[in-house]
């Protein structure tokens, strides 16, 4: 390999280089063999109501991978390189139906229980995605307004149009759609009437910035903003009661975080939920 750059130029061998791309190479085969092997898993992080004495209303479904040597790895180590593979597409595919599946088990204790689902660019790019949902929701039998799609603003932004155009058609199967880290992306505001959103997630950095007794606060813009839209907002990364109480005065129902519970396998939800009592959780109306 000494000779790739052509022209008879002969490269010394790069010891630091050589290592890289054979770290790299183990990490590709490794990712396949768990994917082949289904060592991932998906963990759910309850998100609650404030205004209802912080029940649990729905859960956010997040991808782990059960590694047989590692432990279980966070998605920060494992979605970028799945992504550079075109494995997301198929993994994401299992998570939404593994979710799906997972959230009527729980509907039947509390009919509305909702679950969140996160989408990535390539997912949102893939003409199969509409068909793809519509069929998990034939199989599963959740009802599609209790399906929250989410993705971030970077996604929904590669290509406005088409962007627009697969989320009406996700829309018209009574998904409802929202915004993820809300906030950290660019020119967020200018595409909030353009693309068909119904919920916001507000960044965590926002909300663990927010003063702890009055001041403004881009939490509280943020706020402002979904009113302004008509979306519902959810706060994100709530890691102590002052940040809660504070949610709760600005009137932001929904909120998560590890103030109320981190993410854990479906059992903790299921056990979380066998001592809450049973409500009927859904009473917004459609519009
Ligand atoms: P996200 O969708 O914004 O998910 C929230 C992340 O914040 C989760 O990290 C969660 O564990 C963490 N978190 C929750 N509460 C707190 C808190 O109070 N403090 C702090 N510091 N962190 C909190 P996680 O599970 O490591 O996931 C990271 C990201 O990976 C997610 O961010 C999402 O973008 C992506 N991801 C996770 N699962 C999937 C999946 O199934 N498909 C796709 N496409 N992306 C996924
Ligand atoms: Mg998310
Ligand atoms: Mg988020
Ligand atoms: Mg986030």
């Amino acid at each position: 390999r000494a000779k790739r750059d052509g022209g008879g130029v002969a490269r010394r061998f790069d010891p630091v280089m050589f290592a890289k791309a054979e770290q790299r190479r183990l990490a590709e085969q490794d990712l396949m063999r768990g994917l082949e092997a289904g060592e991932f898993e998906v963990h759910y992080q309850p998100i609650v109501d404030l205004t209802q004495g912080g029940i649990t209303v729905g859960v956010e479904a997040l991808v782990r991978w059960r590694h047989p040597e590692k432990g279980l790895v966070p998605p920060a180590l494992f979605l970028e390189l799945a992504e550079q593979l075109g494995q997301v597409p198929r993994l994401g595919g299992w998570v939404l139906e593994e979710a799906c599946r997972q959230a009527m088990d729980w509907q039947i204790r509390f009919p509305g229980f909702e679950m969140n689902v996160n989408l990535s660019a390539s997912q949102l790019g893939n003409p199969k995605l509409i068909d793809e949902v519509r069929e998990v929701l034939r199989r599963t039998g959740l009802p599609p307004h209790d399906l929250v799609l989410e993705l971030t603003e970077s996604v929904a932004l590669t290509d406005l149009v088409e962007s627009a155009r697969v989320l009406s058609a996700l829309k018209e199967l009574g998904v409802r759609i929202a915004l993820d880290d809300f906030g950290t992306g660019f020119s967020s505001l200018s595409h909030l009437s353009t693309l068909p959103v119904d919920v916001v997630k507000i960044d965590r950095s926002f909300v663990q910035a927010m003063p702890e007794t009055g001041g403004a606060s881009v939490a509280e813009a943020v706020l402002h903003i979904a009113r302004t839209f008509n979306l519902s907002p959810v706060a994100e990364g709530v890691e102590d009661a002052g940040q809660a109480e504070r949610l709760r005065e600005l009137a932001c129902a929904r909120a998560q975080g590890y103030h109320f519970a981190r993410p854990m396998p479906a059992l903790g939800v299921t056990e979380l939920l066998a001592k809450q009592s049973p409500v009927v959780i859904d009473i917004d109306v459609e519009s």
